[in-house]
């Protein structure tokens, strides 16, 4: 096991890290900027460094900093969070090579997972089921109009480099092709430095529906449920839950075992996300992400298992003490999304917080790295916590999900907490009627006063 571990992020899920390490009796190493010196994070840890200044490209993603960090404090290992460096495989090379272990994935399986078009063919070989389109890159504008013909409109067309959203275009028809690709083309080269782009049939109303699983990379591979994150706003999700009220548990089963079938293949070590778009109950893979994910303890409060911890011990070379019989789900939990921002137009609103009381009692967790009097810096995400609300069953907590909006307040600065105290009333919601363009559609159509 580590004697040592050094957190590489900050906010929420540095706190989040930190916890687990305590409970497993390993030191932490807290890192920050110079704007967050102040950060909970750093009181917390057993050691803090600070890395630069407030711009995260000059501290939180810069990779010498943070290994002289480790050199001076004498860490061992590195728990990257979600984010900045998480899949970074240059970023896991270089700690491996410093004889740092990179509390993750290898970096081959980093690097696979990280360009879609590879995520994408790899997922088939393994018999995970993918969106229909076209076999890797489309290289010229004729192919690509051939392949959109033959996939059926609307399409989408897609960087291989994409992620955040960017460089994606849909084509409803022939006619809209050319455009689309030009569009998709330049993004991706201006975000991504890298133009090319493969086509995708476009879904009309999916949910996104991601499974979570966990592998020691000596062969052991175990799925732990499904997320279904489909209330999202500009592909960013807004509210997780788990289990998703649109499967059952023979589709559960079915879609589980596939996915960690194939992590046991792949050899996979650590936590890692597969995600969906699931439609007309069939399953399709859009991408893979190897780290922890901001929902993973809607998956924690069903199933008991902390994920942080286990991804720890797997990273140190223990094998998965965890089978898939062993793991069971136990009621319904419901994850918001607190974002210091307008609830209305979702501007940001740093500032500092004047007051700041979360709800608690049974089935209750706040996960987050703020306190009463503490400045939110301008610089970063604008995640200021997590509410998670766990009941025995989807009516329960949502029932408990209520009453702790009602009873959460934050003074000083605005934050989406109302939004959350609209869903939470909403018919479709209750009803779990709803997929990935639902709240974009509400928004427009129910606009309310912050
Ligand atoms: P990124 O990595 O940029 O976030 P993803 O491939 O994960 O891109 O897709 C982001 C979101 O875009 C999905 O959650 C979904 O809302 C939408 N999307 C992606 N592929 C499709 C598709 N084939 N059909 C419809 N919507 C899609």
């Amino acid at each position: 096991m580590f004697n040592k571990i050094l957190i590489a992020n900050r906010g929420e899920i540095a706190l989040r890290v930190l916890r687990a390490c305590k409970e497993l009796g390993i030191e932490t190493v807290a890192v920050h900027s110079t704007a967050d010196a102040n950060a909970m994070h750093v009181r917390l840890a057993d050691e803090s460094v600070c890395i630069g200044p407030p711009p995260a490209r000059d501290s939180y993603l810069n990779i010498p900093s943070l290994l002289a960090a480790c050199e001076i404090t004498g860490a061992d290992a590195v728990h990257p969070g979600y984010g900045f460096l998480s899949e970074n495989a240059r970023f896991a090379d270089i700690l491996s090579a410093h004889n740092i272990t990179f509390i993750g994935p290898t970096a081959e399986h980093i690097r696979i997972m990280g360009d879609k078009i590879e995520a994408k063919a790899t997922a088939k070989r393994l018999g995970i089921p993918v969106v229909p389109g076209s076999d890797g890159a489309v290289t010229t504008d004729e192919d690509a109009h051939r392949i959109a013909a033959d996939i059926g409109y609307p399409v989408l067309v897609k960087a291989a480099a994409g992620g955040g959203g960017r460089g994606m275009r849909v084509a409803l028809n022939e006619e809209e092709m050319s455009m689309a690709l030009s569009s998709a083309r330049s993004e991706a080269k201006n975000a991504f430095g890298d133009d090319s782009v493969y086509i995708e049939k476009y879904l009309l109303k999916p949910r996104h529906i991601e499974v979570q699983v966990l592998g020691d990379g000596q062969g052991n591979a175990i799925h732990l449920g499904e997320r279904d994150c489909s209330l999202q706003r500009r592909h960013q999700k807004v509210w997780e839950e788990a289990l998703s009220p649109a499967l059952n548990q023979e589709s559960r089963d079915k879609i589980g075992k596939i996915v960690a079938d194939a992590m046991a293949e792949l050899n996979y070590a650590g936590v890692g996300t597969i995600e969906f778009l699931y439609e007309d109950g069939e399953f399709y893979f859009i991408e893979m992400n190897t780290r922890l994910q901001v929902e993973h303890p809607v998956t924690e409060m069903i199933t008991g298992i902390d994920l942080v911890n286990e991804q720890i011990k797997v990273a140190s070379g223990a094998a998965l003490q965890i089978r898939q019989s062993d793991v069971t789900f136990n009621g319904h939990a419901i994850e918001c999304r607190i974002n210091a921002e307008n609830p209305a137009t979702f501007a940001p609103s740093p500032g500092k917080i004047s007051y700041w009381h979360p709800p608690g009692g049974l089935g209750v967790r706040v996960d987050s790295g703020v306190y009463q009097g503490y400045n939110i810096p301008p610089h970063y995400d604008s995640l200021i916590g997590k509410l998670i609300v766990h009941g025995r069953t989807r009516v329960e907590c949502m029932m408990r999900l209520r009453r702790c909006l009602d009873e959460f307040v934050v003074d000083g600065i605005q934050s989406t907490i109302p939004l959350f105290r609209h869903l939470v009333d909403n018919q479709d919601i209750a009803n779990g009627m709803y997929d990935i363009h639902w709240l974009e559609k509400w928004l427009a159509t129910e606009p309310f006063e912050a």
